[in-house]
């Protein structure tokens, strides 16, 4: 199998990003989390994530056009704090020379709208940042959208357990990637860049009925319904205890057998998905065999901006019994 390479690069990319994440994570800062004005918490790991992983792509590209999350003027309560200083450290480990100015300026180049027509990249630098804060499931999740649907996606997951979710205390950290087209791969996460081709494919689970299907889900209520959840896996007559991790995280536990349905059940009527929540996780499942549409079973519109305006939830699962699911919704 040949790689393309923007695969390379976001590869080592994701890997670098990793590092900082648990290089932060393995020190007293990552309890630290400041409040976006959403509420949501942001930690100095999701703007170290985002400027490593924006430096390395700069460098192959200096046009570079990037939907990411994080927003650098919410980095500069930071400035001049330890917690500040933490961040460069821990930056300057993985990108020698690195300074605070450099970062915000790598963060700030996050800040693309997006495009129908123009290629571009979008980022989540850690997704499931309570997840992260927790020492459970995060991903860094970088994808390509090409023509408004992704086609190549990298997810970083340093916490993944690589002997499934009911082991315990085993191995963990995997990388995940996917190309249009290609299929979907898996590796440990610290492989080394030169390694690619010991990569092994991902598969979702080839169950027939939904009746065996596991389902996997938010942790956090406010982000899926729960108690619609619930309802479904009754209505399919599911027995399987659902799996609750956060991130895509779900898209990987799908693409790998895990799960086998993704569910993303809107917890409100206007709430729509932002895109760097999904892409990378999106075409890793679809490349795993898996199908990806929202809770309509409409395919998912990635060329609106930040945002995926025309859809609302989540519905991943093994092809095989996607359509049966959105019947039951
Ligand atoms: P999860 O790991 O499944 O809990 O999803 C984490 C993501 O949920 C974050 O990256 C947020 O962008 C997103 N999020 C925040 N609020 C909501 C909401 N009300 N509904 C759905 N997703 C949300
Ligand atoms: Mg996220």
């Amino acid at each position: 199998m040949s790689h393309s390479k923007n695969l390379m690069i976001a590869i080592s990319a994701v890997q670098a990003a990793c590092k900082v994440c648990q290089s932060i994570r393995s020190s007293d800062a990552c309890e630290d989390a400041i409040s976006k004005k959403d509420r949501s918490p942001v930690t100095i790991a999701d703007f170290g994530s985002q400027a490593v992983i924006i430096q390395r792509l700069l460098e192959n590209d200096s046009d570079l056009k990037m939907v990411a999350e994080e927003d650098a003027n919410q980095m500069q309560s930071l400035k001049d704090t330890s917690l500040g200083t933490d961040m460069v450290n821990a930056v300057a480990e993985v990108v020698p020379g690195a300074t605070w100015e450099k970062i915000a300026r790598w963060v700030s180049c996050g800040a693309y709208e997006g495009s129908a027509t123009e290629a571009f990249w979008t980022l989540d630098p850690i997704d499931g940042t309570k997840g992260f804060l927790r020492n459970q499931q995060y991903a860094v999740a970088l994808g390509l959208i090409e023509n408004g649907e992704p086609v190549l996606g990298v997810l970083g997951c340093p916490n993944y357990p690589v002997d499934g979710f009911e082991s315990k205390g085993g191995a963990i950290g995997r990388l995940f990637f996917a190309e249009k087209g290609k299929g979907a791969w898996t590796l440990p996460l610290s492989v080394s860049i030169n390694d690619l081709a010991s990569a092994q494919p991902v598969r979702v689970s080839p169950i027939e009925s939904a009746v065996d299907a596991k389902l996997c889900e938010s942790v956090e209520s406010g982000h899926s319904s729960h108690d619609d959840s619930a309802k479904l896996t009754q209505a399919l007559g599911i027995t399987k205890e659902s799996l609750r991790i956060d991130s895509q995280c779900k898209y990987a536990a799908v693409a790998n057998g895990d799960a086998s349905i993704y569910l993303r059940f809107p917890t409100s009527a206007e709430y729509r998905e932002k895109i760097w929540d999904h892409a990378a996780g999106v075409i890793v499942n679809m490349e795993a065999g898996g199908k990806v549409t929202d809770i309509h079973g409409n395919a998912l519109d990635f060329s609106l901006g930040q945002k995926l305006e025309k859809n609302q939830g989540i519905i991943a699962a093994s092809a095989s019994i996607h359509d049966s699911v959105v019947a039951a919704i």
